[in-house]
């Protein structure tokens, strides 16, 4: 008997699949899912709400047969010209970005990165800097103006110590009935954040990692998991990088919230807000309405494009 489901994990061939009868059905596809438009090496992600089939001969799994549509989707583009692209995860609520200022720093450009790219995929984005249990009045003070630029722009912002627990009961509540992407630097204490939060989770804590082993490469899969019945977490190993939709130039500033107000209002419609005459943009900048290092970040962003075209 047909019924619904979401995919808590995915390895490839095999969806973990929990029905709506609280059981975990192992389950293939049936046949081909095709995608409209787009090119990617799995029809179904973490996420996805489907119709599963319980198989009849073989306990705890089943067969999908559908899939609903979805809300958003994060889909991370191949580096190869006409490469299959793969989803990350689906109908995620907001997408929490674990970040450091020191042990290790998470640079500001990093944060914005990830901020634009959460925009281009219209989930809403949180910025939690952990390891306050670690940090000097200087780099607490830092932590502080970042909060506040975040903030300002619109951001949720929090600074915690996963280690020390404070600040736990707020991750909560930004958490609470939602589904949350979380992503990192490896070594923020992503694992050591999620051990906290997700009862039975048990997860290995690694060491900080080395610069030495920074660059390896590993596939590994988006993987969902319940605080509680309508708490979910997606975590995202070994991810650090959302990507971006494809977008023109111009468009990149589209995904800085302060910066949308002033954009229509330039001389040129495809302003990048450079150099040229009558940017409403640069005018804010200059009057202070902009963040000079939001600008920076933005101007950095301009340039990668510039170089992969
Ligand atoms: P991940 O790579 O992001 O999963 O990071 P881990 O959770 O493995 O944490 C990396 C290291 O930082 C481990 O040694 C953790 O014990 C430590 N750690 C994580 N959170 C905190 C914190 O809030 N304060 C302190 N002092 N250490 C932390
Ligand atoms: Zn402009």
């Amino acid at each position: 008997m047909k019924m619904k489901g979401q995919v808590y994990k995915s390895t490839g061939s095999w969806y973990d699949v929990k029905g709506e009868d609280g059981i975990t059905y192992q389950s293939r596809l049936r046949g081909k899912f095709k995608q409209e438009g787009i090119k990617v090496n799995n029809p179904i992600a973490v996420g996805d709400f489907v119709e599963v089939i319980p198989d009849e001969q073989h306990e705890n799994s089943g067969l999908i047969t559908e899939i609903q549509n979805r809300e958003n989707y994060i889909i991370r583009k191949s580096t190869r010209k006409n490469g299959f692209s793969h989803i990350l995860a689906a109908n995620v609520d907001q997408a929490l970005l674990l970040a450091t200022v020191s042990f290790p720093r998470t640079s500001q450009g990093f944060i914005d990165r990830f901020l634009v790219s959460a925009e281009s995929f219209r989930i809403p984005a949180l910025v939690i800097f952990n390891k306050k249990d670690l940090l000097n009045e200087k780099e607490l003070d830092k932590t502080f103006d970042l909060c506040a630029m975040y903030d300002h722009i619109g951001y949720e912002t929090d600074l915690i110590s996963a280690q020390t627990e404070e600040g736990l009961e707020t991750i909560k509540k930004h958490l609470k009935g939602k589904t949350t992407l979380i992503a990192g630097h490896s070594g923020v204490g992503k694992s050591t954040l999620l051990n906290k939060l997700i009862p039975g989770l048990a997860q290995k804590t690694g060491e900080v990692s080395t610069f030495a082993n920074k660059g390896t490469h590993t596939t590994t899969f988006a993987e969902m998991f319940e605080v509680d019945a309508e708490t979910k977490i997606i975590d995202t190993p070994g991810i650090k990088e959302l990507g971006l939709v494809d977008m023109e130039a111009s468009e990149i500033s589209h995904y800085f919230p302060e910066m949308r107000q002033y954009i229509g209002e330039c001389r040129f419609n495809n302003c990048l807000h450079v150099n040229e005459p009558g940017c409403k943009v640069i005018e804010a900048l200059e009057e202070g309405e902009i963040f000079e290092e939001r600008y920076m970040s933005y101007l950095s962003m301009l340039q990668d494009y510039d170089s992969h075209r």
